[in-house]
């Protein structure tokens, strides 16, 4: 009995390890504000691009599933592999 009981604290121990891993690993990516796939620092907003740049993103796969103008005020751009990523906001309120 007192085994098991071990073992279930075991696993929540583990698993609120593991939360608090990716909680730690969300915020790093955050603040760093860099591609999460190529690593490079600094993801542009739609005001930071220039015309070019513009042009690119307009055709972006994610163009299918968002419109341009919520692109515009929430997403932002890696401008050396065109990875997007959606606006963080939400979490900066926690
Ligand atoms: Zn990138």
């Amino acid at each position: 009995m007192r085994e098991d009981d071990a073992l279930v604290s075991h696993g929540a121990i583990a698993k609120l390890h593991e939360a608090l891993f990716a909680s730690k690993h969300l915020f790093t990516m955050m603040t760093q504000d860099k591609c999460p796939k190529c690593d490079k620092p600094r993801l542009k907003s739609w005001e930071e691009l220039n015309d070019e740049e513009r042009e690119v993103v307009k055709r972006l796969p994610e163009s299918a599933d968002y419109s341009l103008a919520e692109r515009k005020t929430s997403h932002r751009w890696c401008t050396r592999c065109w990875n997007e990523e959606m606006s963080t906001d939400e979490m900066r309120l926690i």
